[in-house]
């Protein structure tokens, strides 16, 4: 009698403690499945690099795409090569891959700029450090062969953020970087481009920075350059570098030198570096709302990127993209034009390079 009360109280308390314990299971499966969905992978992103918004899909020919991914890869081979070295800084791996990509005519900075309505060069770069929120940036210069190498120097060596102009040459001549007459800058192409907008505007069709493509030669008047990295002891840093936009006015700057809207890092959030249309990219803060709506509203890398591109630039009419990167080596690339030049390598080595929406 007894033993049957027993076995009565006993075996409903036993139902419940083993229902608790598959409870508390289950829940622990679902625990540790949601921390590994928000694990960074085994291999991180360490470098990537974007070649700007480039031509649309139907200019594209297979010899320039396979140029295209060819510079892409060797600018992220240098960057991760650089961040292997003894002691390197993210900031080692951002300029290392962008002085590839300045380096080549194939982009809108360095040797590839694009020239203003005056028919010169005039070029923009920025670079900061996600760890220290330490930034540097040069603008409207035209004999810095390397760009991207005088906004560090000007971050490093100088007590200053940003140096424009003659300013800037002058600081760069005395930090002892490489220097160059005016018309190293000069690309047929880039020239060729500047002339059909001058005789667009001769028969009134075309306003000063308004896109154009030629069709006769796949450029078009995006094409600025930026790279994101992260280094051994998970710090970020971002660069862009420019050549501005085609038929610019004399005097214009745009996004690329401006921290915040062209380039951005922060360990806490991300770093960023933008390309599209400069003015809106300056006015939407792009690279900083970024960086703010990860580190403030707690948003994921990629619906941060995302928000910032499709919702609030998208039906503003600004036109673009970005790339960014958080410590953890999640890499994200957003853009609301037919494409963007971009790419990215893994600790382990692995590259990815795309040109359109693949
Ligand atoms: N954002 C650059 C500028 O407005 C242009 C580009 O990205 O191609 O100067």
């Amino acid at each position: 009698m007894t033993t049957a009360k027993c076995r009565t109280t006993e075996t409903p308390s036993r139902i419940y403690r083993s229902a608790v314990c598959t409870l508390h299971f289950a829940l622990c499966i679902l625990f540790a499945l949601h921390v590994m969905a928000d694990e960074p992978k085994t291999s991180r992103v360490v470098i990537g690099v974007h070649g700007g918004i480039g031509v649309e899909r139907e200019q594209m020919t297979p010899e320039l795409a396979a140029k295209l991914r060819a510079a892409l890869e060797e600018s992220l081979r240098a960057g991760r090569a650089a961040l292997e070295r003894e002691g390197a800084t993210g900031l080692d791996g951002v300029e290392a891959a962008i002085r590839v990509l300045e380096d080549s005519p194939l982009f809108n900075a360095g040797k590839g700029a694009v020239f203003t309505h005056e028919g010169r060069n005039e070029l923009d770069a920025s670079i900061m450090e996600g760890k220290t929120l330490r930034a540097g940036a040069i603008a409207s210069v035209t004999i810095i062969k390397n760009p991207i190498t005088a906004a560090r120097a000007v971050m490093e060596k100088s007590k200053h953020v940003l140096l424009v102009g003659r300013g800037a040459e002058v600081f760069a001549t005395r930090a002892g970087l490489e220097i160059v007459d005016p018309s190293y800058f000069w690309t047929e192409p880039r020239w060729r481009d500047i002339q059909k907008r001058w005789e667009q505007e001769a028969a009134g069709k075309a306003g000063e920075g308004a896109r154009y493509v030629n069709p006769l030669l796949p450029k078009s008047a995006f094409g600025t350059v930026g790279a994101v990295a992260l280094d051994r002891d998970g710090n970020v840093a971002a660069g862009t570098s420019t050549g501005g936009m085609t038929n610019k006015a004399f005097g214009r700057v745009g996004d690329s030198p401006i921290i915040g809207a062209g380039t951005y890092a922060d360990n806490a959030g991300a770093a960023v570096s933008c390309t599209g249309h400069g003015e809106f990219f300056i006015r939407w803060s792009v690279a900083h709302e970024v960086n703010a709506l990860i580190k403030h509203a707690g948003m994921k890398l990629e619906d941060a990127a995302h928000d910032v591109i499709q919702r609030q630039l998208k039906p503003a009419g600004g036109e673009g993209g970005l790339i960014a990167l958080d410590r953890h080596g999640r890499f994200t690339a957003e853009f609301n034009t037919s494409g963007m030049y971009r790419g990215s390598i893994t600790d382990d080595g692995v590259v990815r390079v795309a040109l359109y929406d693949d």
